[in-house]
């Protein structure tokens, strides 16, 4: 038995078998060319065979119930067309007479190394799309196609890769894969997001050589505690199945009858795209407690127009058949970077232009959506909810431009929910100080408790540095919870949690005794949550 530690990015335990994919490290056997304008020719030709095969993906992602990797890989392919890359390549392969595959790689490390120096997530997240698709550019090249073995149908496998792949999602099925492990770090990555919308447990931070050796290796994937166990031995085996057991994969009986106390607690999903909630309602959520729109920004190369919103929220609307959708307006800024909006660079981004102070920097866009979302009022039980509100003065002026919204549409006839429920966000550490002031100018409140710890500990959600410090079950972080949910009883308005510590199965019990009325918790943890909660 060997084990190899390495960094949390989406918790959960399987097993399954190593299977490496080796980094596409182009060590060339040529390592100068004699014809640069053939390579060059030969470079053009690969990329239209990576277009190709990037199509092939997104056919294949789409018809498995992928639509986030789809979007993915759509938006990789996108690079296949940048006049930069190919102006680096091109005038590598001229200057240094090296075959195109070679160019292909330096020059990959060279925009992967600048985009990665940014503080800017996106570009971050940016750099790995960018390895994704040099990497096929590289195997097209190189006439690599050793495509690993299909995945046995009864066997899953442990995806090993340099970098976390969306395409290796694609391509071996979410079926298929008990785990991801990478070397690089990579959790802004598309695929780390992917991984997590799916639940596939994912550690990073491991040499791929050693990973090498293992290749094939029965091993289990451990990634609450982060870290892969190869070949574990029968002791290992039986403390991880008790530790399946208490994660709540089979409740005890003592917390059967605990739980049985909670009734009255909504369990509600959070979702980042619509597509989500054919997940949220199979895995048995009553409602979504917190739609991510941010995300319809973030993976666009301009501003969503009202249409486009409008349509992926009515969507929603109809997808929930009656049932609760809290929309939250787009929560950018800080970790979620849009690259087609201005933003300066910010010395501390998380304390910067973000949430609902960008959305009342930018009426237009803040009143486009706040227009597409009270359009599709009217196809469904929409509420809005405004994200990281510090002062009532910002309630207001954001419910002046939903007014302001509601008139238009009233003038333009078109129908809508006169009634729109409105929330906020208590998520930051102001926001509980004033909840008294705050519960009188909303519907309810939802405490986001991935912010609400990162404010209230000065501790960045996004620093593995200062992962210790992080402690959403900080009894500062609880005190505060109580007093969330003290306020909204006193005023009368409903209170909910929809950070990822509503997720954590062993305070559920906790939230309920508080008064809260319900947990909206990821996609990946759901089944666990309404699993436990069976037969309250
Ligand atoms: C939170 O901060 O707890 C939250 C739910 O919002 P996000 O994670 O999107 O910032
Ligand atoms: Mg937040």
């Amino acid at each position: 038995m060997q084990k190899i530690k390495g960094k949390k990015i989406c918790g959960g335990i399987n097993e399954g078998i190593i299977r490496v994919f080796s980094d596409k490290d182009c060590e060339s056997d040529l390592k100068t060319n004699n014809d640069s304008g053939a390579e060059i020719e030969r470079f053009f030709a690969a990329k239209s065979r990576a277009k190709k095969i990037c199509d092939d993906l997104y056919d294949k992602a789409a018809s498995n119930d992928l639509k986030e990797a789809a979007e993915v890989v759509l938006a990789q392919k996108t690079i296949l067309d940048d006049e930069e890359f190919d102006k680096a390549v091109t005038g590598m392969i001229e200057k240094d007479k090296i075959p195109a595959e070679r160019a292909v790689s330096l020059i990959r490390d060279e925009f992967c190394e600048l985009f990665k120096k940014s503080d800017d997530e996106k570009l971050i997240a940016r750099s790995y799309d960018v390895y994704e698709i040099s990497d096929i550019l590289t195997e097209v090249l190189s006439e690599d196609n050793e495509t690993k073995e299909e995945a046995d149908k009864d066997e899953k496998i442990i995806i090993a890769s340099k970098n976390l792949s969306t395409s290796l999602i694609i391509k071996t099925g979410k079926e298929n894969i008990a785990g991801l492990v990478s070397e690089s770090d990579g959790k802004n990555s598309h695929a780390a997001i992917i991984a997590g919308s799916l639940g596939i447990p994912t550690i990073t931070g491991c040499n791929i050589n050693e990973l090498s050796a293992l290749d094939e290796s029965k091993a289990i994937i451990d990634a609450y505690e982060g870290e892969l166990i190869i070949e574990p031995d029968e002791e290992t085996i039986n403390g991880i199945i008790e530790k399946m057991t208490e994660r709540g994969n089979g409740m005890s009986n003592e917390d059967q009858i605990d739980l049985k106390d909670c009734s009255h607690l909504k369990i509600l999903a959070n979702i980042g795209s619509v597509a989500d909630i054919d997940n949220a309602l199979s895995s048995g959520a009553e409602g979504v407690g917190l739609f991510r729109t941010e995300f319809i920004f973030m993976d666009t190369y301009d501003y969503p127009t009202l249409e486009e919103q409008y349509e992926k929220y009515k969507e929603a609307a109809e997808k929930m058949n009656g049932r609760e959708l809290i929309i939250r307006t787009a929560d950018i800024g800080g970790d979620k970077k849009v690259p087609y909006m201005t933003m300066l660079s910010e010395g501390n981004p998380a304390l910067g232009l973000k949430g609902i102070r960008r959305s009342l920097s930018e009426p237009e866009m803040f009143k486009t959506q706040l227009k597409a979302i009270l359009m599709a009022s009217a196809s469904g039980k929409i509420s809005i909810m405004f994200p990281m509100i510090t002062s009532v003065n910002e309630v207001t002026k954001a419910k002046g431009n939903l007014e302001e919204v509601k008139e238009e549409l009233r003038s333009e006839k078109i129908s809508f929910d006169e009634n729109i429920r409105v929330g906020v966000m208590i998520e930051t550490p102001a926001a509980v100080m004033i909840a008294d002031e705050l519960a009188k100018e909303v519907d309810f409140f939802s405490v986001g408790t991935n912010d609400l710890t990162q404010y209230t500990l000065a501790a960045d959600r996004c620093n593995a540095e200062v992962d210790d410090y992080y402690d959403p079950h900080h009894p500062a972080i609880i005190k505060m919870l109580k007093a969330v949910a003290e306020a909204g009883k006193r005023n009368g308005i409903k209170t909910g949690i929809c950070g990822e510590l509503g997720s954590d199965i062993s305070m559920i019990k906790t939230f309920s005794d508080m008064g809260y009325d319900s947990v909206s918790v990821s996609l990946a943890k759901l089944p666990v949550i309404t699993g436990a909660l069976k037969g309250r």
